[in-house]
């Protein structure tokens, strides 16, 4: 970590909706790079907003985002897009080609990649989301589990600084809400994955967040914070029935 600035850095970021809901109060956070980290809250608490500045699809009212360094302004945008890898909820709002190779080559043949360079990098995707076989094949041939893996190659293969995932396990079956754990956890990549599947984030992220009234509310180690019963009710945050967690031995 030395000398290299943290993937993310997110700092007193406040934001208000044009109808004046004030959705951020001033959000402070910093992810490190390589880090895998989830982002809690209940609805309403202020999710989708934060993760729409961290590519500038908003930007700060007050406050601000850094990429590896890099800050959040309109010049600077192509370069913060290709930094954040946004994985949408729904995988079809993200494949749109006739096949699987065009939609992942579309992101890098934007910036200008071509030739062999291209498909190196598709191939690498696919890989790296463990689906080489299927990049002949229609997106909508595949099942919704390989469309969200595809869905992540699409993203992976403009080489991002960081993941941002929404609700990766939703809607998944729990073969391939497995499978999709396993491509997580291999990959080289930082991570910021939202979800209300609290034993996702802990199978996955080390590190947690809980964003709640627009500010983040706790901060620490993933199974800590699910073993808060206190901490959880007061955020709205419920583990699934049957579920315990243990505070780690120290
Ligand atoms: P979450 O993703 O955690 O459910 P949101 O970021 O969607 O939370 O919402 C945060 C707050 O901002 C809520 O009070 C919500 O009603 C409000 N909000 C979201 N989108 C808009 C919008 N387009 N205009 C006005 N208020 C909005």
């Amino acid at each position: 970590m030395t000398g290299s600035p943290p993937s993310l850095r997110v700092s007193e970021l406040a934001y208000a909706y044009p109808d004046g809901t004030q959705a951020l109060f001033g959000v402070d956070l910093a992810i490190g790079k390589g880090e895998r980290v989830a982002l809690l809250g209940p609805n309403g608490a202020g999710k989708t907003t934060l993760v729409m500045h961290l590519n500038g699809i908003l930007t700060a009212g007050h406050g601000s985002v850094e990429v590896a360094g890099l800050p959040v302004r309109k010049d600077t945008l192509a370069e913060i897009r290709r930094r954040v890898g946004l994985v949408f909820q729904d995988p079809d709002d993200q494949l749109f080609m006739p096949t699987v190779r065009e939609d992942v080559a579309f992101g890098p043949a934007n910036l200008g990649v071509r030739g062999p360079e291209l498909e190196l990098r598709v191939r690498e995707a696919l890989d790296q989301v463990g689906l080489p076989d299927v990049i002949d094949r229609p997106p909508h041939h595949l099942s919704f589990g390989q469309r969200r893996r595809v869905a992540v190659a699409t993203v992976l293969a403009m080489r991002p600084e960081i993941l941002v995932l929404d609700e990766p396990s939703s809607n998944l079956d729990p073969a391939s809400r497995r499978e999709l754990a396993e491509v997580l956890r291999s990959l080289d990549v930082t991570v910021l994955m939202v979800t209300h599947d609290l034993p996702y984030a802990l199978e996955l992220c080390e590190r947690s967040l809980i964003l709640s009234g627009g500010v983040i509310a706790a901060d620490g180690p993933t199974r800590d914070l699910l073993a808060d019963g206190d901490l959880l009710a007061a955020h709205r945050l419920e583990l699934p029935y049957g579920f315990v967690v243990h505070q780690r031995p120290y």
